[in-house]
């Protein structure tokens, strides 16, 4: 196993949070994935990500990418962070994770060109109730402009009051420098349910938050679809409810997860044969007005095994082959 050098033992520490990391898988050119489990929470695993976006240096686009959750409650059908749901973290448990990443580069949070802290890791940041208070403690923490942050979230129904939340947050502290990303990964509600098996928003439902979500100099609110083979994706459907002022639509591999693998899943964007249907759909959403992005992302990635829950899951295996003491 790979201890980070320089901690060790050593317990990083950011106001009540006390965070012990584990385990490290990556490279720094890629994006290294480092395992953690907190103080008071023996044996709940968390993942937290210093990434970089390929086509940039890091002291040009760093990406630090944080877990909400230790496991995950929703157990997408296509993720490994699924299943072995141990609960919420706490605010500084988040801070934590940001603070941990950051100390690896010393200066860089003030002088990179762009720094978007991801909330996007292990978990749905919507089934915890600190996440709003978390963003709005990221703010004062680093004022500096050039911090972006990011949240992905599959649209959990039920939780209205959090979101309206959010978005106060938003609005007071991160106005033009928040990404939001829904989950959509189908234009079809029976599969969007059997994909991400929680009681989800509709379509109609995402439509009409991120219309009210989006102000003037806002991102445009991003439709992320990881497409598995035979997915519907239907350009028709996607105008019916979003306005393409409002939203992007974003394509994004589907990870060679373990629980993806097992069930079978491929992505549509390596697979020529039904990867035609997907490109005119994009055609057709380009003539309506949309920003359609591909983002296949750096391949490596998939090598190192960096995608969500794998680097838990490979720690955990490796715990249990390690010959007893
Ligand atoms: S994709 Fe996100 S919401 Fe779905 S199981 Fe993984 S961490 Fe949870």
């Amino acid at each position: 196993m790979t201890t980070p050098s320089g901690f060790g033992a050593e317990t990083f520490r950011c106001g009540s949070a006390g965070l012990k990391i584990l385990f490290r898988q990556g490279r720094p050119d890629v994006a290294e994935v480092y395992v953690g489990e907190f103080e008071g929470r023996p044996g709940a695993r968390l993942e937290c990500v210093d990434g970089l976006d390929a086509a940039w240096p890091r002291r040009d686009k760093w990406i630090i990418n944080i877990s909400t959750q230790i496991g995950c409650p929703v157990g997408c059908l296509f993720c490994d962070a699924g299943g072995d749901y141990r609960g919420d973290l706490g605010v500084d448990e988040m801070m934590a994770q940001v603070f941990f990443v950051a100390s690896r580069h010393p200066g860089l949070m003030e002088t990179c060109g762009k720094l978007k802290i991801h909330f996007a890791r292990m978990g749905e940041p919507a089934l915890n109730d600190a996440v709003p208070e978390t963003i709005r403690r990221l703010r004062e923490a680093i004022p500096h402009p050039n911090v972006w942050c990011c949240l992905a979230t599959t649209a959990p129904a039920g939780r209205e009051a959090w979101f309206e939340r959010f978005w106060e947050v938003k609005e007071a502290g991160w106005r033009g420098r928040f990404q939001l990303q829904f989950s959509v990964n189908s234009t079809a509600e029976a599969e969007r349910h059997r994909l991400m098996p929680v009681r989800l928003w509709s379509l109609g439902d995402v439509a009409r938050y991120g219309e009210r979500w989006y102000g003037q100099g806002d991102r445009r609110v991003v439709l992320n679809f990881a497409l598995a083979e035979g997915a519907a994706f239907e350009a028709d459907r996607i105008r019916e409810y979003f306005d393409p002022a409002v939203f992007a639509i974003k394509l994004t591999p589907l990870n060679p997860t373990r629980r993806g693998r097992e069930a079978g899943f491929r992505t549509i964007l390596r697979a020529a044969r039904s990867r035609a249907a997907t490109d005119r759909a994009c055609e057709r959403l380009h003539q309506f007005g949309y920003d359609v992005v591909i983002s296949i992302g750096d391949g490596r990635e998939d090598q190192i095994g960096s995608n969500c829950g794998q680097a838990v899951l490979r720690y955990q295996e490796e715990e249990e082959d390690s010959p007893a003491p």
